[in-house]
């Protein structure tokens, strides 16, 4: 449509919506007898390669996913089972629906300063940007989970906390190894502690 057609008066039936209708029910329509014709055909031994639409038997057979594609959060760990993430917040802060909630904890050991005591994400207003994962400078939130069915009854039923962002794990052909972070040796004990 052209930008300045917006800006046009709507015409009489334009206002009543029949044409767009009667568009639609014809584009449904055509599909229909399209795929019907193509089925005929197949279930009658004619033309066995035309298959017509594809219908997967969900939940028993399930359409398979591009392995880039962001399905749920989980944050990582260390080798020692601790979180990756560090705190710093960059997640919390390029978030664009405001949905990461953070609070930060010290770490005994002085070579990382921080941790999340609490790190919850709003599902209920997630977009699925993948933001917080290209943000992240330690490679601590990823999603690569593959789980795509995520329902509750109710808006609290849609926060994940920590716990649950560790005890989710990678499917495997989703993940995507980081030998760059996950090679990368302990920090240096600092001057002062050496
Ligand atoms: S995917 Fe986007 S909206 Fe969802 S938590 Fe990450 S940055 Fe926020
Ligand atoms: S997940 Fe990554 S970006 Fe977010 S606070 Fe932790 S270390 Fe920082």
């Amino acid at each position: 449509m052209n930008v300045h057609d917006k800006y046009k008066p709507l015409t009489f039936w334009e206002r009543t919506y029949l044409p767009r209708i009667w568009d639609g029910l014809v584009l449904t329509m055509r599909h229909f007898f399209f795929n019907l014709w193509h089925f005929f055909l197949a279930s009658i031994g004619v033309q066995r390669e035309w298959k017509g639409a594809v219908t997967y038997q969900y939940p028993e057979v399930r359409r398979p996913i591009w392995p880039r594609l962001r399905t749920l959060h989980r944050l990582t760990k260390r080798e020692d089972g601790t979180p990756r993430c560090v705190a710093c917040m960059m997640c919390e802060t390029v978030c664009p629906a405001k949905c990461i909630y953070i609070v930060a904890g010290e770490r005994p050991e002085k070579q990382i300063e921080k941790y999340p005591l609490q790190f919850d994400i709003d599902l209920g207003k997630c977009v699925f940007c993948g933001y917080c994962v290209e943000a992240c400078p330690e490679d601590a939130i990823r999603m690569d989970t593959g789980i795509l069915e995520f329902a509750a009854y109710g808006r609290n039923g849609m926060l994940l906390t920590k716990e649950m962002l560790l005890s989710f794990v990678p499917k495997k052909e989703h993940y995507t190894a980081r030998p760059d972070l996950e090679a990368r040796p302990a920090p240096a004990p600092r001057l002062s502690e050496a």
